[in-house]
Order: C-alpha cells, then structure tokens, then sequence
C-alpha cells in the first residue's frame, strides 16, 4: 500500500486522497485582457513531465485540505508533501516529455 504524507495529518493510506492535477497554476491578474486562445492554454494545457513533477492533492477521507507534492512520475514515488501557499523545494525537475 501508498502511504502519502499529508502535511496537516502526517502519513495515511493513498485510499484517502484525491489528485487534484498540476500545482502552482496561477489564475490571470488581468483575465479580461485574455483571448480565446490563452484562456484555452490556461483552462487546459498541462505539463506532462516525465520524472518529479509537482501535483495537487487532497485529502478528502481525512482533513479534507488540498495541499502539494512533489512526486516523480516514473517511479511513483512522493519525495515530500508541502502546505498549499508554500514554495516547491528546490528537488523539482522541470524535465518534460513532448514538447
Ligand atoms: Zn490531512
């Protein structure tokens, strides 16, 4: 079994949290000044890094907050978990695959 570390409850069972998609995307300071097209790169354009990748989590069957962690992708393996708000460790990778 994954055992995740959620930094408000400490170490529980993966059964108890959802993934919530790429950390630290930032919403538009000035979303009316956007096009249609960068609206579309914002809503939908991810990075599909291959190896650490910095994820959003929550842990919905526990405290129910979202928090971020950085996971590398090829091994599935959580390096740490941080408190929403805070910055990355300096542990991240920005490899991508594509490109
Ligand atoms: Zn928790």
């Amino acid at each position: 079994m994954l055992l995740i570390e959620c930094p408000y409850c400490g170490e529980r069972s993966e059964l108890e949290f959802v993934y919530g998609g790429q950390a630290h995307i930032a919403r538009p300071k000035n979303p009316a000044d956007f096009s249609a097209q960068e609206w579309t790169d914002y809503l939908y354009q991810r990075d599909n890094i291959k190896g650490v990748h910095a994820e959003r989590w929550r842990h919905t069957h526990g405290c129910g907050r979202f928090f971020n962690a950085l996971r590398d992708t090829t091994t599935d393996h959580f390096i740490t978990t941080y408190k929403v708000g805070e910055s990355p460790p300096a542990a991240l990778n920005t490899a991508k695959v594509g490109p």
